[in-house]
């Protein structure tokens, strides 16, 4: 008999995460709430307009509907207890309690959390003050500084600042404007990391780590990540720059150490791990975690894994990652690039036709949907990050290729996107291996 399963959150991550479910054997039925256009109505995969937000009536409604298993793709209904209140109800959901979900959505449990357990990370200091923060940032000898938003701010809480000056205008910004409200209601100040940035992800159940490839995403707007910061416009896995022996080193120093505190604090961590890691010159150092998978970077990881994702994170809630640890791919490279609407990440138009699915389909790729929605029988655009291309290829140099005859495949009216993605990838494996990249 087969499973019918629900994925939480509508974006490319979810149609990413509803698309490798509906390729188990295990499962007759993906719904996606709320799901977008790609989601809507997909062979296994169809959406679901039930209130994510109302928990009893989600557990309700997943009892009526035999949902076997609920797989929450966003932090905000982690942070929001989520997995307590529907695990609490008898329904069988995949990620992070709440408690456990604050190594993300509380940046200063998080920095205490690393300095008790001696993982390494920024020097930092927490404020509810703002005097007392700008008094720090004076005093500070660090050469450069950061401030975040302690809380959830849609990763948008972060400013880097280039003098102490600009820092303090930041506090005064984040604490006194309120530009990311209740989230900014503590403050960490900590020092600039340099160096190139990687995620590392992991299934965990709490007591064994299983990596996942590394892969990087590129935040940037334009080409040679100029421009503003964005959730992510493109991706590729497995990130050559990181390698095996160095992807253990994190899995034993980061990961492991990670899980096993939180376990002896007594707030065991199931779920995605995502470590935002900094390849400093004194080693890999934590610049954040998110309690579930990246968006893009989900869809470049799931397409690498090899093993059925259902039995995996079945495994993992059933704390037995370890004798059924998910197999990945070795010997291919997965790109995704995104395709945005004109004004992204500031205001842009919705409800634009989007062409070009079936040809992209007919070279082979993946078309993962992120703001589409339908409307009179065509698929517009509905969001800033509107669709990701993503192409699996045997090394970096094709998939990027491939990915980017994708996205020329596509249309729609201003949309924006990055032809560089792999391009620091490319200029290690040029130096590493002599390479060339004929664009
Ligand atoms: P976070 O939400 O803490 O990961 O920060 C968002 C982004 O800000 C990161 O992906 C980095 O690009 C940048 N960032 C955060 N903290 C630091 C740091 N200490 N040094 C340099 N860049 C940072």
């Amino acid at each position: 008999m087969a499973d019918q399963v629900l994925v939480i959150g509508g974006g490319g991550r979810e149609h990413a995460l509803a698309w490798k479910l509906a390729q188990s054997p295990h499962i007759k039925r993906v719904l996606v709430a709320p799901g977008n256009a790609g989601t809507a109505s997909n062979g296994k995969i169809s959406n679901s307009a039930i209130s994510i937000s109302n928990h009893a009536a989600l557990a309700q409604f997943c009892k009526d509907n035999e949902i076997k298993l609920v797989v929450v793709g966003p932090e905000v209904p982690l942070a929001a207890g989520i997995v307590d209140d529907l695990t609490g109800a008898g329904v069988r959901c995949f990620g992070p309690t709440a408690r456990a979900a604050q190594l993300e959505s509380s940046k200063s449990f998080c920095k205490a959390f690393l300095d008790r357990h001696g993982i390494p990370t920024a020097r930092w200091k927490a404020f509810t003050n703002p005097k007392e923060a700008c008094s720090f940032i004076t005093s500070a000898d660090f050469p450069a500084l950061v401030v975040k938003a302690s809380g959830l701010a849609a990763g948008k809480g972060v400013i880097v600042a280039t003098n102490k000056e600009g820092a303090c205008k930041a506090v005064h910004e984040i604490m006194q404007d309120k530009t990311f409200g209740a989230a900014g209601e503590t403050v960490v100040v900590e020092e600039l990391l340099v160096g190139e940035e990687v995620s590392c992800l992991c299934f965990t159940d709490g007591v064994t780590v299983a990596p996942m490839p590394p892969a990087q995403d590129h935040k940037r707007l334009m080409d040679g990540d100029q421009g503003p910061n964005t959730g992510g416009m493109g991706a590729y896995c497995p990130a050559p720059q990181i390698s095996k022996d160095l992807l253990l080193k994190i899995r034993d120093t980061i990961l492991q150490k990670t899980v096993d505190g939180m376990k002896e604090e007594g707030i065991p961590y199931i779920g995605v791990l995502y470590a935002g890691l900094m390849l400093t010159s004194d080693g890999p150092k934590i610049l954040e975690f998110n309690c579930r998978f990246g968006d893009p970077e989900c869809q470049v990881i799931l397409p690498l894994l090899k093993s059925d994702l259902y039995e995996v994170i079945q495994a993992t809630i059933n704390r037995k990652l370890s004798s059924s640890m998910p197999v990945w791919s070795e010997d291919s490279t997965a790109m995704t690039v995104v395709m945005a609407s004109e004004g992204y990440p500031g205001n842009y138009a919705k409800g634009l036709e989007i062409t070009g699915f079936s040809k992209a389909k007919e070279l082979g790729l993946e078309v993962f949907h992120a703001g589409t929605a339908v409307k009179d029988g065509k698929v517009v655009t509905n969001g800033g990050r509107v669709l990701s291309v993503t192409a699996v290829k045997k090394d970096l140099i094709a998939a990027l290729e491939e990915a980017n005859k994708g996205v020329a495949a596509m249309h729609f009216k201003g949309a924006i996107y990055r032809q560089d993605i792999g391009y620091r990838a490319i200029a290690f494996l040029s130096n590493s291996r002599g390479l060339t990249y004929k664009n």
